[in-house]
């Protein structure tokens, strides 16, 4: 059973270029169970449920064959006309989502188009690809031959083109000649591409111009900017009003505004100038009246949505800021964990001083106190100190016993934030000096995978035997099969993993290597390690190494060590069964001829990959999956490739994939469903801040192994995004808006899959186009963003403000202000995230799984040939075979 209704016409030379199998049964299993997931309230009672075929627009083409007879020309546009056309924009519900500045985008770019009587504009069926405004004369709509209606100058018509090439759902013929504004969808993609990316520079140039965020993060300027409204004003127009209250401020774009106060003009403003910042911090009044002169743009931010972006107010960001910064300044402090010097702002005390006023006093003892200048200035013993600034901090590590000899007196008003030194050991949990030597260490271990779950006590005695060296570019670490017994931590930097002279992998910081040479004796090393560009290890002899690891340290070293065996080659590889099939790929079960050692091969046809033109994403496949180590993300060992095929040789996950849990077990529990959602926020968290973005989370790419833990798979679509991505890509129903709109989306894309993902669990259906299977009417539901919920969900449920905050239009709001405050929503109080990460949680479900030891036994009993095998499975290749391929494309794989 197939989705067919998706299957774009493939054979017009236009629509999606994709696969054909997309659209069949993908794993060739039985869908025709029906989901014992409970009906929502309004459905029709239980359905059956299909997996998700990915789109991909990269692999769209572009070819018109609309209003062929129409001669096109650049005229220009009056005002009425821009009138005319934003009038028809914003009465349709998906252009209407667009931002101000892409409307107008969309206008600039429409062409003109002049057309006969009784002409083809579009056909029903055939691929859409412009969309329309009459502007003068009739046209007649036909749906299966038959008139449905006729439109007249001012009506809009064909705007789903804009999005992708859905066939049309009706014809559309001129009655009389006509004339048309039009725009096609790559030119309007484009344009949009170019003033999201254009405004959102300027926009950033303006916010680092003023003082006031002169402190925030790079993610903090990111949320701000997400929250900026664009508003416009005409001449005289007044913008705000001396008197009034207001919690707006604004940054002039275009345009001049006058200042006055008490009717009189004291100055004008331009580009790039800023007012009502106060309004950010409290209630104040405004001081001023400002009104435009001419036609005037601004952009403006409001107390409430910077609150919803940042996750606290304005006062209190910039103290946390400043204080951060000073913090970051001071040698002694610098080097406290970000939970330490969080518990420190947390404490300290905030104090106002009037310019003149005394802050410390001739006499008070030195080492016993820290202050913090979070604005203003003070005058000390030698000289100025100025804002971010620490006071105290070096004497906190000595004893000095003295005291001050001077006042530090307040030069101007001043924001001074102060903490003793017992709150602060309170705060670090010891004492600073103790706490200095081990930080540093302890932070950078902590993010090393194999070292999560480790006893503070072991941490100690790691720490007392690392040793740290540095290795300069080209320099060799270790080398092939030379005898040592150390194992090496990347501290900073990246080392090149190569074996009999060619490189296999990179390890990168916080990653580690040599694990063999310590749990194996007499063991000569596998493969050369080269520093690549300057590098720091960290390295532990075997003896110190043996007595501070545990069972669970030891046993993910051997399951490593067993997955990260390069030497294993293609023939040493036994087929057993088929075990899925992808959009590209089929995967085996398979295992190593000598070793009880299983794993999944993905073979991927070259011609499949030459077809779709998607050599970019297999090599971004293995390169991310090469870097990425964790536990709940699926292992790559080794690719191989020959004429024909890519190969991924993985960890094999035995266990049921998600898509099929959920429907055996219906909607999950909301505890249960806290589980995976929290192990979800991990992986993402994981892969984002390595600026990985995933891009197709669904139950469908997700295993849940022997353990009852998801295990993601398929890197497919995934992408290391630098800025932002324009691409529309993913599967509809767990799309974000903003992709579909292709105005520009980042990682937090992924969290907007993951609400979806999560509202699935909960209630056992996806919140937006449930009910559909085609992409372009689930994107309309995505769209029209109508979010309900079931009637006995308690509206102050900590799960639905959860899902609702993923669920926000809005990316930056997502985050709740920052990445780690996903971790700390209210929804997940009481969930141990060190237990989940070291996966000692109880899972909710584990699969009923067969043994596979017969099966082994059985492909083991009669060996076959892996590379019959395939071609066994794969015989009904359907692509020319000796297709030409650009030379060295694929030298790394
Ligand atoms: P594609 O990239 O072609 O979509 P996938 O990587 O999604 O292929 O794999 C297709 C199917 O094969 C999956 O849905 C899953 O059932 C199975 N599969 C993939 N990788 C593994 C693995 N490592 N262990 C077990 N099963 C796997
Ligand atoms: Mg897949």
């Amino acid at each position: 059973m197939g989705c067919s209704c998706i299957k774009p016409d493939l054979g017009k030379g236009s629509g999606y270029i994709v696969p054909e199998n997309l659209f069949q049964d993908p794993n060739k299993r039985d869908f025709s169970k029906i989901s014992t997931r409970f009906p929502y309230p309004g459905s029709t009672g239980p359905k059956q449920r299909h997996k998700k075929p990915i789109i991909d627009l990269r692999r769209l083409m572009y070819a018109n064959s609309e209003a062929s007879s129409a001669t096109v020309n650049d005229r220009e546009k009056g005002k009425e006309d821009v009138r005319l056309i934003l009038e028809v924009i914003n009465k349709h519900s998906i252009l209407q989502n667009l931002d101000e500045d892409s409307k107008i985008a969309l206008v600039k770019n429409m062409k003109f188009y002049e057309i006969g009587p009784r002409e083809m504009i579009f056909e029903q069926g055939q691929p859409g690809f412009c969309f329309y405004v009459l502007f003068s004369g009739r046209v007649e709509l036909r749906v299966d031959n038959e008139r449905k209606a006729i439109l007249k100058a001012g009506s809009g018509f064909g705007e789903l083109a804009l999005l992708d090439d859905r066939p049309r759902s009706a014809t559309v013929r001129t009655i009389e000649r006509c004339s048309l504004w039009g725009v096609d969808r790559q030119t309007f993609k484009e344009a949009v591409k170019k003033v999201t990316a254009l405004n959102y520079e300027e926009n950033k140039t303006f916010i680092e111009s003023v003082p006031l965020f002169q402190t925030f993060t790079n993610a903090q300027k990111d949320a701000l900017l997400s929250s900026l409204v664009t508003q416009k004003f005409s001449n005289c127009e007044r913008i705000v009003k001396e008197g009034d209250t207001g919690d707006l401020f604004y940054i002039i774009k275009d345009g001049i505004v006058s200042c006055s106060e008490n009717d009189r003009e004291m100055r004008q403003m331009v580009k790039g100038d800023y007012f009502g910042e106060l309004a950010l911090l409290y209630d104040s009044k405004r001081t001023a009246t400002i009104t435009a002169i001419g036609e005037v743009k601004l952009v403006s931010i409001g107390r409430k949505s910077l609150i919803e972006v940042l996750g606290n107010n304005l006062e209190q960001i910039l103290n946390r800021n400043s204080q951060r910064i000073a913090v970051e300044k001071s040698e002694v402090l610098k080097i406290l964990s970000t939970d330490q010097k969080e518990a420190i702002f947390n404490t300290m005390r905030v104090s106002i001083y009037k310019a003149g006023e005394l802050v410390i006093s001739r006499g008070t003892p030195k080492g016993r106190n820290l202050w913090i200048i979070t604005k203003g200035r003070l005058r000390g013993p030698v000289g100025d100190i100025e804002t971010f600034s620490c006071i105290g901090d070096a004497e906190l590590l000595e004893d000095p016993r003295e005291n001050y000899s001077v006042d530090f007196v307040s030069e101007n008003e001043s924001i001074i934030a102060h903490i003793t030194k017992e709150e602060i050991e309170k705060c670090i949990e010891g004492t600073l000096n103790e706490i200095q030597a081990m930080n540093e260490i302890i932070g950078i271990l902590k993010s090393v995978q194999l070292l999560k779950g480790l006893s503070q006590e072991r941490f100690k005695l790691l720490i007392a035997a690392l040793r740290e060296i540095h290795y300069s570019n080209g320099q060799v670490i270790v080398e092939q099969n030379s005898s040592g017994d150390s194992f090496f931590i990347v501290k900073s930097g990246k080392v090149s993993v190569q074996k009999d002279g060619a490189n296999i992998r990179n390890i990168t910081k916080h990653d580690y290597f040599g694990e063999r040479s310590v749990l194996f004796n007499d063991f000569k090393r596998s493969a050369t390690v080269v520093a690549n560009g300057e590098v720091d290890c960290w390295i532990v002899e075997k003896k110190d190494f043996l007595n501070i690891i545990d069972d669970g340290i030891r046993a993910q070293l051997l399951k490593r060590i067993e997955l990260q065996d390069d030497i294993i080659s293609f023939d040493d590889i036994l087929p057993i069964k088929i075990v899925g099939k992808g959009a590209f790929g089929t995967v085996y079960l398979t295992a190593h001829k000598k070793a009880t050692i299983f794993y999944a091969l993905k073979s991927v046809l070259k011609s499949k990959v030459f077809k779709y033109d998607i050599y970019h994403n297999i090599l971004l496949e293995r390169n991310i999956m090469l870097q990425l180590d964790h536990n709940m993300i699926v292992k790559l060992v080794k690719t191989f490739k020959d004429e024909s095929r890519f190969y991924f040789l993985m960890e094999y996950v035995h266990g049921q994939d998600l898509f099929d849990v959920l429907a055996d077990l219906g909607s999950l529990k909301e505890n249960d469903a806290k589980f995976y959602a929290g192990c979800f926020v991990l992986m993402f968290q994981y892969l984002h801040e390595r600026d990985i973005i995933y891009r197709d989370l669904k139950p469908e790419n997700v295993m849940i192994d022997e353990e009852g833990y998801p295990k993601l798979i398929d890197f497919g679509a995934a992408k290391v995004i630098h800025g932002r991505s324009f691409t529309t890509l993913g599967t509809p129903h767990y799309m974000a808006p903003e992709v579909i709109l292709g105005s520009g989306y980042s990682v937090q894309a992924d969290l907007w899959s993951l609400g979806i993902l999560i509202y699935e669990f909960l209630f056992g259906r996806v919140p937006f186009g449930e009910d559909f299977n085609d992409p372009h009417e689930i994107y309309e539901k995505v769209l029209e963003y109508r979010l309900t919920w079931p009637i006995d969900l308690d509206p102050a449920a900590s799960s639905k403000n959860f899902v609702q905050q993923l669920l926000n239009k809005n990316p930056a709001m997502r985050m709740g202000g920052v990445t780690t405050n996903l971790k700390e929503h209210k929804w997940f109080v009481g969930l141990s995230w060190e237990r989940l990460i070291t996966k000692q949680h109880k899972a909710p479900y584990i699969p009923k799984l067969r043994s596979l030891t017969s099966d082994l036994s059985n492909a083991k009993k009669n060996p076959r040939s892996l590379r019959e095998f395939i071609l066994n499975e794969e015989q009904c290749e359907d692509f020319p075979r000796n297709l030409e391929f650009p030379t060295d494309w694929d030298v790394d794989f």
